[in-house]
């Protein structure tokens, strides 16, 4: 018999959480997890899947555009905001369901309250109950950042609420520059809204490659979304109308409908006993961990977003995945942080995976080359569309290994998941050239480089 209620105790069933808890559990260990909101977290709730969804919609309005130069006539088209939303939240509710059927189905037990750490091995419980385990994993996330602005509490929403809108705003102002920002800027834009993205510094999509951000610029700019750099919002204010007065330090003052913040998550540690279970934080409140993600405290783990590593879904999981290997089936697992390919969902879409130009530049002292494919989408020449691919390969001048590959076009988030397995797997822009293309596609352009 354990001294303790159970093995493992997970506070938070996101990405990570959930994932320790079931592998913790299909390798006989005894798993409670706490869920203040809604099992799936982040990704599946209000982030990555939602998102997705959002996206597909968003993109039909350019293949309806499209589809006549293809012979199809549609008449009549609208779109119906809340038709989307409904059946986004839909789907939403649908993979809660199999979120908590999988625990259950692994005997993990589920407990619909908020949890903080009671000292030592205790977890306390919002329904006054508290339970111990013998390991305790924080896998709690991350929230949007709003920053301390006269009116932006209150006025501006973040990117949680955008799945819940009665309306499309006319016109919206996005605040940031990063991935989330330009992903919502694309779907607001391509709705119909009026778009301006304003951003504190002068550049969007820090530590993506220099052209591929030049490029999103300049086709996002073509599109109609309007871009304001090196500004900052010094009040928001609600008008009688409903509509936003937004006062700015930079540029002109803005009345918009809506105002987003998408400024950065940072980690939901607030409340969570973190201090008094002698739980060490760094950088904006960040649990610091080390490469097995325990905490200074021995039997406190953390992973995902809380830990600002790498905030992505698939690491947050191989995190949460370790942890329970390890625990539970005396595996030695930790985590490679090198090459982990990412996307932008914007229109069209920005895929990445290892060294930019810059960081080459920077890492290998010049000795590095790159190769670029510049070309328009056979689908975009037919439809009449301006809108040009860029494909991108750096690699280390003295060895010929492909160090980073990135990419905007149509799809390249598909096309970049294999080619990431190939930049992972440490191969030479001579395997590429070796390899026949696949023909006719995009992603053969990859190959085609000389
Ligand atoms: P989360 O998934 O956030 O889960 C944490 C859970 O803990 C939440 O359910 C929360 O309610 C719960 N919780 C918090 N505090 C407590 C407490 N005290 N007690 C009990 N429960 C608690 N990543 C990608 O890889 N691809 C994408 O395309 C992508 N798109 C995104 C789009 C948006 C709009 C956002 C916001 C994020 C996106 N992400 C994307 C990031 C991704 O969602 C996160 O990296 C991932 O969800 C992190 O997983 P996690 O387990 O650390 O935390």
């Amino acid at each position: 018999m354990s001294d303790f209620d159970y093995d493992l105790f997970v506070i938070g069933a996101g990405s990570g959480g959930v994932r320790a808890a079931r592998i913790a559990a299909s390798h006989g260990a005894k798993v409670g997890i706490a869920e203040e909101y809604r099992v799936g977290g982040t990704c599946v709730i209000r982030g990555c899947v939602p998102k997705k969804l959002l996206v597909y919609g968003a993109h039909f309005a350019e293949d309806l555009e499209d589809c006549a130069r293809f012979g199809w006539e549609v008449e009549g088209k609208s779109f119906d905001w809340k038709k989307l939303r409904d059946n986004v939240a839909d789907e939403v509710d649908r993979l809660e369901g199999l979120y908590r059927n999988t625990l259950k189905g692994n005997e993990v037990t589920i407990h619909d309250c908020r949890a903080s750490l009671g000292g030592g091995h205790e977890v306390k419980l919002s329904d006054g109950s508290s339970v111990t385990a013998k390991n305790i994993l924080i896998a709690v996330g991350a929230r949007p950042h709003v920053p301390e602005i006269e009116g932006c509490q209150q006025h501006a929403i973040v990117s949680n609420d955008v799945f819940k809108l009665d309306k499309l705003p006319k016109r919206i102002a996005i605040s940031g520059g990063g991935y989330i920002a330009n992903e919502f800027a694309g779907i607001f834009n391509e709705f119909g809204s009026t778009v301006t993205i304003v951003n504190r510094g002068d550049r969007i999509l820090r530590g993506y490659d220099h052209q591929v951000r030049d490029r999103l610029l300049q086709i996002s700019m073509t599109k109609g979304i309007r871009f304001i750099f090196n500004s900052t919002f010094d009040k928001v204010e609600k008008k009688e109308d409903g509509s936003l007065h937004l006062t700015m330090n930079g540029c002109e003052d803005m009345e918009v409908d809506a105002l987003l913040f998408a400024t950065g998550r940072e980690p939901n540690v607030e409340g969570l006993g973190l201090e008094e279970a002698g739980v060490k934080t760094g950088d904006r409140g960040a649990i610091c961990v080390d490469e097995y993600s325990k905490t200074s405290v021995d039997h406190i783990y953390a992973v995902g977003d809380v830990t600002d590593r790498v905030q992505l879904t698939p690491v947050a999981i191989r995190e949460g995945h370790a942890v329970a290997d390890n625990l539970f089936d005396g595996q030695d697992r930790t985590v490679d942080y090198d090459n982990i390919p990412s996307a932008v969902f914007s229109h069209p879409p920005i895929a990445a995976v290892g060294l930019t130009e810059s960081e080459a530049r920077e890492k290998l002292g010049g000795a590095y080359k790159t190769y670029t494919s510049d070309f328009r989408a056979m689908k975009n020449v037919l439809a009449g569309r301006n809108e040009r691919s860029l494909y991108k390969i750096v690699t280390d001048a003295n060895t010929d290994v492909i160090v980073g590959i990135h990419m905007i076009g149509p799809e390249v988030p598909e096309v970049m998941q294999a080619a990431a397995v190939a930049v992972k797997a440490g191969l030479t822009k001579q395997a590429f050239d070796d390899t026949i293309a696949l023909h006719p596609t995009m992603a053969e352009e990859l190959v085609l480089m000389r």
